[in-house]
């Protein structure tokens, strides 16, 4: 989860083996407008979405954070990932990412971009890619803010507090404040970089952020483009009298551009569905045919910890009487069974709320 910019790289490669002995990289199985991603696998293992899925999204991270670089994407296997890697699950090594997994968000984030001071590097990195499922830091946030040395306990408050800054300054502001503060800056030059940008001592901003913004996790505050832009499957009828069951079937063959993953373990893929009039629905996605790896993540799109903030993930979704705001909601599901099974979705709009 780590960003290794030159100066750890000449560290690392002390220890483990000299950054000239690295192996070379994997071949390249796919080349995107964005990514060229490497792979010792047979090209046919990846599923598609692996490829297409994440080249739309660092395509999107290089217009937020105006950006041209294009990021070699690697995944490796557990047995010669630490001989790329020097961190757990991936890492960026200036435009390079190394992913134990077939794809990884959290780094693709890194890796277009320069490494800024590193807490609002991790924290940009949690908020537009993920990879923290936990909100709870052993220390306070200030401290946690100034110090370089990131510990990965700390992910998911930063990505809430960068989350915090977005909904305060917009997005393009905090962008531009990574941009006032690179992986070398000094702690005294982020706190006068934060104070210049947005007019206010970090210390008053940590202090409105423990206060005022409420606790939400990371799937709630997360910037999920350019992936709640996909067509909705589905247009929630309006509640009313007679208002129809609506269904949905989808699935995670390989071969289909929007299934990340691979062919043999772990499938998922997002698809989004979209609310028009805010309503009670009962709703249910179902793995089809069931499946004990299913994971369902449901969460609605371009909201902060500041709105009533609607997420949940679960082996499936079945609830009645659910509560939905107007708007888009995107879901990602996942089986890890090696099939390409799918989904089946259901809404049964039922009243007002
Ligand atoms: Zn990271």
């Amino acid at each position: 989860m780590g960003s290794v910019k030159p100066g750890l790289i000449a560290v690392v490669g002390l220890i483990l083996l000299g950054c000239e002995d690295r192996p070379p990289l994997p071949p390249v199985v796919f080349e995107g407008e964005h990514i060229r991603y490497r792979t010792f696998e047979p090209e046919d293992e990846v599923c598609a979405g692996s490829f297409f899925m994440q080249d739309a999204k660092a395509g999107y991270l290089k217009d937020v954070f105006g950006t041209e670089t294009n990021v070699d994407f690697s995944w490796v296997p557990d047995d010669r990932y630490f001989d790329y890697c020097p961190a757990p699950s991936g890492c960026a090594i200036e435009s390079e990412v190394f992913a134990l997994r077939p794809f990884n968000e959290h780094e693709l984030a890194h890796g277009v971009r320069e490494s800024a001071f590193p807490p609002l590097e991790e924290g940009l990195a949690v908020y537009f890619g993920g990879g923290s499922a936990r909100d709870v830091a052993p220390m306070g946030t200030l401290e946690a803010l100034l110090q370089p040395d990131v510990d990965v306990d700390d992910y998911g408050r930063l990505g809430r507090f960068v989350s915090y800054l977005v909904a305060e300054f917009g997005v393009f502001e905090v962008v531009a404040l990574a941009d006032d503060v690179p992986r070398g800056a000094r702690p005294e030059e982020f706190e006068a970089a934060v104070d210049s940008r947005f007019g206010a001592p970090l210390a008053a901003l940590v202090a409105d952020f423990e206060d005022g913004y409420p606790e939400c996790q990371p799937i709630s505050y997360r910037h999920d483009q350019p992936f709640c832009d996909l067509t909705p499957i589905l247009t929630l009828p309006v509640p009313g009298v007679d208002a129809p069951t609506v269904e949905q079937e989808f699935s995670l063959r390989c071969d289909d551009e929007g299934t990340l993953g691979t062919r043999s373990a772990d499938r998922s893929r997002y698809e989004t569905f979209a609310v028009q009039d805010r309503g009670l629905y009962n709703l249910t996605i179902m793995a089809t045919p069931a499946s004990s790896g299913s994971l369902v993540v449901l969460e609605q799109c371009g909201t902060s910890c500041f709105d009533e903030v609607f997420s949940s993930v679960q082996e499936f979704y079945d609830h009645e009487s659910v509560c939905l705001d107007e708007g888009t909601y995107l879901m990602r599901i996942k089986r890890d069974d090696g099939s390409a099974g799918g989904f089946n979705f259901s809404a049964t709009p039922v009243g007002l709320c």
